[in-house]
């Protein structure tokens, strides 16, 4: 037992009452005092009264009400306060500019409560002389009568409230009161203390005494490598003395509270004796993160907002996925289908009622019957969601629909989840349930929208074992908790003290004037100090550390550190660390297996794709095997418009259209605008008209999307006019051949006859990037129309690509001789083969293309793409191919 405590303990009698700024320190206390007696052989003791500053007023409030015969304000919950100031600002004149309208409603719940912490009167003249604190004045007032006419007791008026009946003695305080561990007091609560002291209580601030301690100070790359570091020597420390406490203090915990679980777990997981469960792990964490983070809260919001709005296509694959749902498990593969199912037909939202209608497109129900089972019952039991009710009543309709749905789902919740709803989620929906007062009616979006609000508010951490020796703590929750070792991090000059940020809601001269928190530069540093120095009276060995850069700039040690001993990191004890990742690949011993040849293709294997199959292949052999026989596709993802592939269906569509009707060079030739404009219009429609898209529905969209068609197939016909006469004699031609044992019906576009009695084959794009180098090389990156040339290479003269796009129109191909058409370049003038002429090109694509095809239909699916950086790229498959793990081996 340390002497700080002692000399506390020994001052504390039945009549004292000692406060604390939180919880923690009061906590802390507690147990030591007990721990203090029993080493003194006590088997019992007087009850000693620890408790922090905010549960100590509210003690003298309860016990005042207990006693008092006339009716008392009820006292507002911290929760009951955010909402009311969320419904002021949302009720305000200014709501319609609010952009983050919540954000404002916290800032100006933090306002009212600094005034009223620092005794400044709403009416105070300097409230009037900017236009943030005008309104603020406002929206204040508007809260004060509201409690005055409601009969509210807000908790920052709670201190002076009591001071009022101390001072009619109607509130008796303690006699003697001590106050430990506090950086600064408040003028309220200064003016509460002196109101007890006029009473009669005798006030004493014990102030522990500076013990010798060793303090160093370490300088480290950056923040990743501080957390690392701290939690290496914390592990050290344990590991030599297992019965000391461990204190690690991170300034900016709010921020990095995922980071620094995440790398304490790795740390303290990689040793044996420890499982990767956090709960078993030798460490708490104070900080907790939002409610409605956690996944199982997430989709229990979600769920109550899946009507009437329609559906996001994001929303709903969440959904569809989550565990959270009833018969999640059993259902997996039916709801993966049908969201791949929505995605393929480009449904970016839908309505509840839509999936479910039997004149749906989709067939949810066969599909997902579990499901849509769950849906039908909570749609049965949806009431009236107009109907104005308490938010008594909602919570109930809440927890009936959640149950409908099969909320929280049939797998055995872990620990995290059980605390998460228990212990969180219904404690929150009790207290919501008492909200009827401060909210009123409401309708089923509103009532659903505060309980969303306050599930972000509330923040949750689920509970560790009780006594870990490690702890870690923001800088406030530490101050005067002692432990044996403390390490304390991200003491940076730019972070400690931190740019002063005064409330927007109090003019500056003011917050300057009465030094209230964050106003200014000079008040951070005095309050920096102050906690530096009570993180020195905390242990007897600390370190602090500091980065020497962040993203932006770097860094130097807080000037407040600067006396502290450096050390560097071979001075201090750190226990060896090492990723599991890193872990597991030391430990490896290496097997071989040549596991690049799949089963070749058998006879009655069916493998669609056509010339997408030779254009993978030449990509990369394995992600051919997997799109093509093993299905490994990319979803799709919706958008709000056509899809890409919708758009080039339906060009296509329209020039078969348009060349059907005109036929040759002659008649277009011989159309006159007017006409031109005719034909153009009709195809496009007929185009349009063919597409089943839900975007088409729209009709100002599809009127958008036709005069965007029109004018780029007018566009395009003037190129077409520049040419020598043709005729088109094919369009969208079946052709049907074996390449490299690969069976292939391809189509292709247009086939135009040349006056010469030759044939050239067209393949439009709508892309803007095409050139003719795609077709040549061993690994050709489009090899469609070399593929299409091979099923008649004597009648064809060429190939053409024909890229309708309006930032790019250009005909781009080669050919055997010359075609008059820009862009066109014979055999010979083409820089990327060696061949001489149109012979030698044929038989290089029928070699190349039929060792392609021969190579997928004998199963090769090496991991082997044409180019590790472009190919890969665009690519979805890394994860299945492992190809950056294969690159660090
Ligand atoms: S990521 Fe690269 S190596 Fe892997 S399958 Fe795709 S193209 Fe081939």
């Amino acid at each position: 037992m340390d002497l700080f405590n002692i000399d506390l303990f020994k001052q504390l009698t039945p009549q004292t009452t000692l406060l604390t700024p939180n919880s923690r320190l009061s906590a802390a206390l507690l147990k030591k005092h007990h721990a203090w007696q029993i080493s003194q052989d006590k088997r019992c003791w007087p009850r000693v009264d620890i408790l922090p500053f905010p549960s100590f007023l509210q003690r003298l409030w309860r016990n005042f009400i207990a006693s008092s015969i006339v009716e008392t304000p009820l006292l507002l919950t911290p929760n009951q306060e955010q909402l009311i100031w969320e419904k002021i600002l949302r009720q305000s004149a200014e709501s319609d500019y609010l952009i983050k309208l919540s954000h404002t409603a916290e800032l100006a719940k933090s306002a009212w409560i600094t005034l009223k912490e620092w005794r400044v009167d709403l009416n105070n003249a300097a409230l009037g002389t900017t236009e943030d604190s005008c309104i603020f004045q406002k929206w204040a007032l508007e809260f004060e009568q509201l409690c005055k006419r409601e009969n509210w007791l807000d908790s920052s008026g709670l201190a002076n409230a009591i001071c009022e009946k101390i001072l009619t003695g109607e509130i008796t305080p303690p006699e003697k009161i001590i106050l430990t561990g506090f950086t600064e007091i408040s003028p309220q609560h200064q003016y509460l203390l002196d109101v007890c002291v006029k009473a009669g209580s005798s006030i004493t601030i014990f102030e522990p005494e500076k013990i010798d301690n060793i303090t160093h100070r370490i300088s480290l790359t950056d923040e990743e490598t501080e957390l690392q570091t701290m939690a290496r020597w914390a592990k050290s420390i344990l590991h030599l003395y297992p019965d000391k406490t461990i204190g690690c203090i991170i300034p900016n915990l709010k921020k990095l509270r995922d980071r620094a679980l995440q790398i304490f777990s790795d740390v303290f997981s990689a040793e044996d004796t420890y499982t990767t469960d956090h709960i078993l792990l030798p460490f708490n964490i104070s900080a907790g993160k939002k409610l409605s983070a956690y996944p199982i809260i997430h989709t229990a919001l979600q769920l109550l907002n899946i009507h009437p709005k329609p559906l996001s296509i994001n929303t709903l694959s969440g959904l569809l996925r989550s565990p959270f749902l009833g018969e999640a498990e059993r259902e997996i593969s039916q709801r993966a289908r049908f969201e791949n199912t929505l995605r393929r037909n480009n449904v970016s939202n839908i309505s509840l009622e839509k999936l479910m209608s039997e004149k749906s497109h989709f067939d949810f129900s066969r599909d997902c019957p579990a499901f849509a089972s769950r849906i039908q019952k909570y749609l049965d039991t949806l009431p009236d969601t107009s109907q104005l009710l308490p938010t008594s009543t909602w919570v109930t309709i809440f927890d009936q629909q959640l149950t409908a749905l099969g909320w929280p789902g049939e797998r055995s919740l872990n620990s995290a989840e059980y605390q998460v709803v228990k212990n969180a989620w219904l404690t929150l929906l009790t207290e919501y349930a008492a909200c009827d007062t401060v909210l009123g009616p409401l309708n089923y979006q509103q009532a659903l929208h505060y309980l969303t609000y306050l599930a972000t508010k509330v923040m949750f951490q689920p509970q560790s074992p009780e006594g870990a020796p490690i702890q870690l703590l923001g800088a406030l929750e530490a101050a005067d908790l002692s432990f044996d070792y403390l390490w304390v991090m991200g003491l940076d000059d730019t972070t400690w003290p931190p740019i002063p940020k005064p409330n927007p809601f109090i003019p500056q001269r003011l917050q300057k004037a009465l030094q209230m928190p964050h106003a200014t530069a000079e008040r951070e540093l005095v309050y920096c100090q102050r906690l530096t120095e009570q993180f020195t009276r905390s242990a007897k060995q600390i370190v602090f550390s500091h980065a020497l850069h962040n993203d932006k700039a770097e860094l130097r040690p807080s000037p407040i550190i600067a006396t502290a001993t450096t050390v560097t990191l071979e001075q201090i004890l750190l226990a060896d660390f090492a990723p599991p990742s890193q872990k597991i690949y030391a430990t490896r011993t290496m097997e071989y297996i040549q596991d690049d040849i799949a089963p070749p293709i058998q006879a009655n294997e069916r493998i669609s794709g056509g010339s997408h199959i030779f254009k993978l292949q030449a990509a990369c052999p394995f992600k051919a095997f997997a799109e093509l026989r093993l299905q490994a596709k990319k979803i799709d993802e919706p958008t709000l418009g056509l899809m890409a592939k919708d758009r080039g269906n339906i060009i296509h569509k329209a020039m078969e259209m348009v060349w059907s009707k005109l036929n040759d060079k002659t008649t277009l030739d011989q159309q006159d605008d007017e006409a031109l404009m005719t034909i153009v219009t009709d195809s496009v429609e007929h185009a349009l008209s063919l597409d089943t898209s839900n975007a088409l529905k729209n009709t100002r969209y599809r009127k958008l999307e036709s005069l965007r068609l029109q004018k780029l197939l007018l566009t395009w016909l003037e190129k077409e006019k520049a040419r020598p006469h043709f005729t088109v004699i094919a369009l969208e031609e079946k052709r049907e051949t074996i390449i490299g044992n690969i069976p292939l019906t391809l189509r292709v576009d247009r086939i135009d006859k040349l006056d010469n009695g030759r044939q050239l084959i067209i393949d439009y794009k709508t892309g803007k990037n095409n050139s003719f180098d795609a077709w040549f090389s061993d690994r050709p990156d489009e090899p469609q129309l070399p593929l299409y040339c091979l099923t008649d290479p004597d009648k064809t003269i060429g190939i053409l690509f024909a890229q309708i796009n309006a930032e790019k129109m250009k005909w781009d191909g080669v050919s055997e001789l010359t075609l008059d058409i820009d862009s066109v370049k014979t055999i010979d003038k083409v820089k990327y083969t060696d061949a001489n002429n149109w012979k030698e090109q044929i038989a290089q694509w029928q070699t190349t293309l039929q060792k392609i095809g021969t190579d997928f239909s004998n199963g090769n699916a090496t991991v082997d793409p044409k180019d590790s950086v472009e190919t890969c790229r665009h690519c979805h498959l890394h994860a299945f191919c492992r190809i950056h793990e294969s690159s660090e081996l």
